[in-house]
């Protein structure tokens, strides 16, 4: 099985920053290629350095790590100040777009309506969607998790033709879990969440990914959820050596 294993920059990184870490990270990957065996890289820089992390990354065509948009929106083009379409993506280099991560549907008012119009335009695009999904932590301690990840789901996947839904990843991350102000999970609380998951999505879409506070020191317990089929990773990748790590370990 390929385990994808993944980053997103967030707003970090210059242009010269993220040259410097594709650059390398292409490197180091040249040095292990045993290591793409069993695992497939993928990147998510802002949308400022996907022109130059893709020429560094080489042809999609040839590319052993795959890139990300951190957002795109569903028309392709248009009075839309401040986005950018799958089109434009695509253009800039990227082959997988994220949507809907718990930062967007927070701050920026995505919902299961607006992550529904995204993942199909990537879908017809020719690009693979990254649906993020995750509960609050209310939702959590109220018991309400499994519920609440199958509505933010199949919200965002309904309708979809079966060779499409194939093409789609999805990343369980809870809210409680995510970033310097959240808790890394305990393996015991997502066991749960990845059973009623597989159930639904095991074998139909491309895979489940776990993401929130993964860390060398638990990427190797994260990887061993039954269900869990990669890893979506934030602070503990943005050093590449921190990246590098993690493509071991998994
Ligand atoms: C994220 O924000 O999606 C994330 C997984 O971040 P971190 O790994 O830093 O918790």
């Amino acid at each position: 099985m390929t385990r994808w294993i993944g980053t997103s920059w967030k707003m970090n990184k210059t242009v010269s920053e993220a040259r410097s870490y594709a650059h390398d990270l292409r490197s180091a990957l040249e040095q292990r290629p045993e290591l793409l065996e069993r695992v497939q890289p993928f990147i998510i820089p802002p949308y400022t350095a996907l022109t130059t992390v893709a020429q560094e990354l080489g042809p999609s065509s040839t590319r052993t790590v795959r890139l990300g948009a951190q957002n795109a929106h569903w028309e392709d083009s248009g009075a839309w100040t401040g986005e950018i379409s799958v089109p434009q993506a695509a253009d800039a280099g990227a082959t997988m777009v994220e949507i809907g991560h718990s930062e967007r549907r927070e701050h920026f008012g995505e919902t299961v309506e607006t992550t529904r119009l995204k993942v199909a335009s990537t879908l017809r695009h020719g690009l693979v969607p990254l649906l993020c999904i995750g509960e609050p932590a209310e939702v959590q301690e109220r018991g309400g998790t499994s519920e609440y990840l199958l509505d933010q789901a199949r919200g965002a996947l309904r309708g979809l033709p079966e060779d499409q839904l194939g093409r789609v990843l999805i990343a369980y991350e809870p809210i409680w879990a995510i970033g310097a102000q959240g808790r890394p999970a305990k393996v015991a609380e997502l066991r749960e969440p990845f059973e009623v998951l597989s159930e639904e999505f095991s074998g139909k879409v491309q895979a489940l990914l776990y993401g929130g506070s993964v860390s060398a020191d638990n990427a190797a317990e994260l990887l061993g959820i039954p269900g869990v089929e990669g890893l979506f990773v934030g602070r503990a990748a943005w050093r590449l050596e921190g990246y590098l790590n993690l493509l071991e370990i998994a």
